[in-house]
């Protein structure tokens, strides 16, 4: 049985992970450019769905799809494609196919079909599946977030436990780069519940890596409490980068509030302030156009970034109502003249990146820096 997957630059680290784990398998996913026999398998996110419906829709061939959007809408997906693979693949994937392999009729946990669906009946523990083999990603270290922000996929594809991969596993894929990146939700959080910080394994973990780290910075980047002195210091000792990079995602607390960020504008100014004194760039992530943000609410972000290009960068967004979320199906308050004009005047002087009028740009942009665009994590935390 052939099985294939459809190149799609928004889901390159996908492709490296659910690669490797096919492999443990038996199953090699070729890579193609369009839909061939038997078996085509895609990866879509919320954005780049649309251009792919029809393709999928007219395929000859057996076509299983995954990723952020099948995982929000798998009943919409399923009106077009044979299997829709919701949440995580690594272990879905791979049994889906040795049924279809065997000629197996019958639900798969965790695959919905248009005659039905099966509840998922396992989490994937990280460190049984490399994060990736021939065909090389990131290193995806944690996965899943106990905050529940009301925009983001995350939490709502991979849940709110936070799972991590082991030390030695982490160094052992390491060594295969000059340049370390390691994908989490909020790297700070390595080794914890995800909301009370241990450093004591982060510094276990940064200490067991060579080369080039790249550590609270994309795509790993922070929560704005968890930056703290101890936190930068031990990321000044062991790591290359020069920026940390965290959402504060508003200038408005009642917008914080609303969003359930489980922060205040208050953290988000001290970490930026800590990051200064520790010799760090602070890149800080906010967002725009909430559907309930008030005038008065652009205004307090405006201020906030007006304060943070001072000494840092902003990347500001503008907010997308992805499916699957809280805010799913609500719509975005347009940018007013007065922000249009503020914003395009500090991108021109290099302040400020990002979209805060067209969410399009945001996930078609060009590598910048060595990123990669992907789509194991929705936004920056
Ligand atoms: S934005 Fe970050 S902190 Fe909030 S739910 Fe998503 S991953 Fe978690």
């Amino acid at each position: 049985m052939r099985v294939n997957w459809r190149l799609i630059n928004a889901a390159r680290n996908s492709y490296a992970a659910l690669f490797a784990a096919c492999s443990l398998y038996g199953f090699n996913l070729r890579p193609v450019d369009n839909p061939l026999e038997d078996i085509t398998c895609y990866s879509l996110n919320s954005l780049n769905e649309p251009s792919y419906r029809d393709e999928i829709r007219e395929a000859t061939c057996t076509t299983i799809v995954g990723g952020p959007h099948a995982t929000a809408c798998p009943q919409e997906v399923a009106r077009y494609a044979d299997y829709v693979v919701v949440g995580e693949g690594e272990f879905t994937l791979p049994r889906l196919l040795a049924n279809l392999e065997d000629g197996r009729e019958g639900p798969v946990p965790g695959v919905v079909t248009w005659d039905g669906a099966l509840p998922a009946d396992h989490a994937v523990r990280l460190d049984a599946f490399p994060p990736f083999s021939v065909m090389k990603g990131y290193i995806e270290i944690s996965r899943g977030c106990p905050f529940g922000c009301t925009f983001c996929q995350t939490p709502r594809i991979f849940g709110s436990v936070m799972r991590h991969r082991s030390i030695d596993t982490i160094a052992s894929f390491a060594r295969r780069y000059r340049d370390v990146r390691l994908v989490s939700p909020n790297a700070l959080a390595y080794g914890s519940d995800g909301r009370r910080p241990r450093l004591g394994k982060v510094e276990k973990l940064l200490s067991s890596l060579e080369g080039k780290v790249y550590f609270g910075t994309f795509p790993n980047e922070v929560r704005p409490e968890f930056v703290t002195g101890d936190a930068l210091e031990l990321i000044g000792r062991f790591c290359a980068n020069t920026r940390i990079a965290f959402g504060i995602q508003s200038g408005s607390e009642r917008v914080l509030g609303r969003i359930g960020r489980g922060h205040t504008v208050a953290d988000g100014i001290r970490a930026v302030e800590l990051c200064r004194d520790h010799g760090f760039t602070p890149v800080v992530d906010l967002m725009m156009g909430f559907p309930f943000e008030t005038g008065e609410d652009e205004e307090a972000t405006l201020d906030l970034i007006r304060w943070v290009v001072r000494a840092g960068h902003v990347r500001l967004h503008a907010f997308i109502p992805l499916p699957g979320t809280p805010l799913a199906g609500t719509s975005p308050r347009p940018a007013s003249a007065r922000a249009e004009h503020l914003l395009g005047r500090l991108a021109l002087a290099g302040k400020l990146t990002g979209s805060w009028s067209d969410p399009a740009i945001r996930f078609s942009r060009p590598p910048d820096e060595g990123r990669l665009a992907f789509d194991r994590k929705c936004t920056g935390s």
